[in-house]
């Protein structure tokens, strides 16, 4: 078995961690599936209703790239209490977000629990409250306002660790009390540890403008305005049973790979926008203008460097991936 985030062996934080942990067994009895439309329903502007994909974009993000290893989901038994968290394993150093605005409200070595290391505690309003643990590095201060997505941490091995990883919580009703950060990010459309997002008609944001400039680069042109409506969605049937998938109007990870196009310095078109738009999103600040000039590279190999890919300034399907997701 996997001993990431196990127990701590000393005593160190141990009335701390007992609490927390009383708290973490209660909602895990409680079950996760019940908590699902009250979160949903909770979320200003939005209905029960509302797709998956509308609630991710400005709203909430993969907070790292990476591997969810054996062992480290969420509830599995740690030493006679259930972990709170779900791990994420990447190499020390990538780069770890903030999956929703907020305030930085803890901040140091063992601010939630002694056997998480270094990590910080961002408040995101309404009761809700995301932890990263295990950090090695911080880029935020206390108290600091943080934009989704923003840059606060490095991934590392501090506390209880046999490797780097990222220990994520989600908390919801107040701090303590935990639920599963795989579900809870599933409900807003982001998958936790990447891979390819899954956009639904009626999404709307920077990903959906990204879609139409890769959809006009495709044969179709299509106005970039943020907005998978009926247009949009009509394209994208008709661009999928041209590629032998299923005409259904998600962009999901089957049509992403077929959608996207791999990028170098020098390529020009409305996909070298989609690229700057979705690089926009992670705070590059490019003009988009379709011409992947030395702006762009740098921007495309800064990304990839914080994420630990290659940093060859080839956007390839790996690089979008981590981009779109
Ligand atoms: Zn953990």
């Amino acid at each position: 078995m996997c001993e990431q985030c196990g127990p701590a062996d000393g005593a160190s934080g141990e009335r701390g961690n007992q609490r927390f942990t009383a708290l973490s067994r209660r909602k895990l009895l409680l079950g996760t599936g019940a908590g699902l439309g009250v979160m949903v329903a909770g979320l200003p502007g939005l209905t029960p209703s509302a797709s998956a994909a509308t609630l991710k974009d400005g709203k909430w993000c993969n907070p790292a790239r990476g591997r969810f290893p054996a062992g480290g989901n969420y509830g599995a038994p740690r030493g006679g209490y259930p972990h709170a968290g779900q791990d994420v394993t990447n190499s020390t150093g990538t780069a770890v977000y903030a999956a929703a605005a907020g305030t930085v409200v803890r901040r140091g070595t063992g601010v939630l629990t002694g056997r998480t290391g270094k990590g910080l505690v961002i408040a995101h309003g309404g009761d809700r409250y995301t932890y990263y643990g295990h950090l090695s590095a911080f880029r935020v201060a206390l108290g600091a306002k943080v934009a989704v997505g923003q840059h606060i941490a490095d991934m590392g091995a501090t506390g209880n660790v046999t490797g780097p990883h990222l220990h994520f919580e989600t908390h919801r009703g107040g701090l303590g009390s935990t639920t599963n950060p795989v579900t809870f990010l599933s409900a807003r459309g982001v998958r936790l540890g990447g891979g390819w997002p899954a956009i639904d008609p009626g999404a709307a944001g920077a990903t959906v403008r990204a879609v139409q400039h890769l959809m006009t680069q495709r044969g179709t042109a299509l106005s970039a305005d943020g907005a998978y409506g009926t247009v949009s969605v009509k394209a994208v049937k008709k661009f999928q049973s041209s590629k032998g998938l299923v005409a259904d109007g998600q962009i999901g990870p089957k049509t992403w790979p077929v959608l996207v196009h791999s990028l170098r310095r020098g390529s020009s078109g409305s996909h070298v926008r989609a690229l700057q738009t979705v690089l926009n999103k992670h705070g590059a600040g490019l003009a988009v203008d379709g011409g992947f000039g030395t702006a762009t590279d740098s921007a495309v190999r800064a990304y990839q460097s914080l994420n630990r890919l290659s940093a060859d300034g080839l956007a390839g399907p790996k690089t979008w991936e981590a981009l779109v997701g």
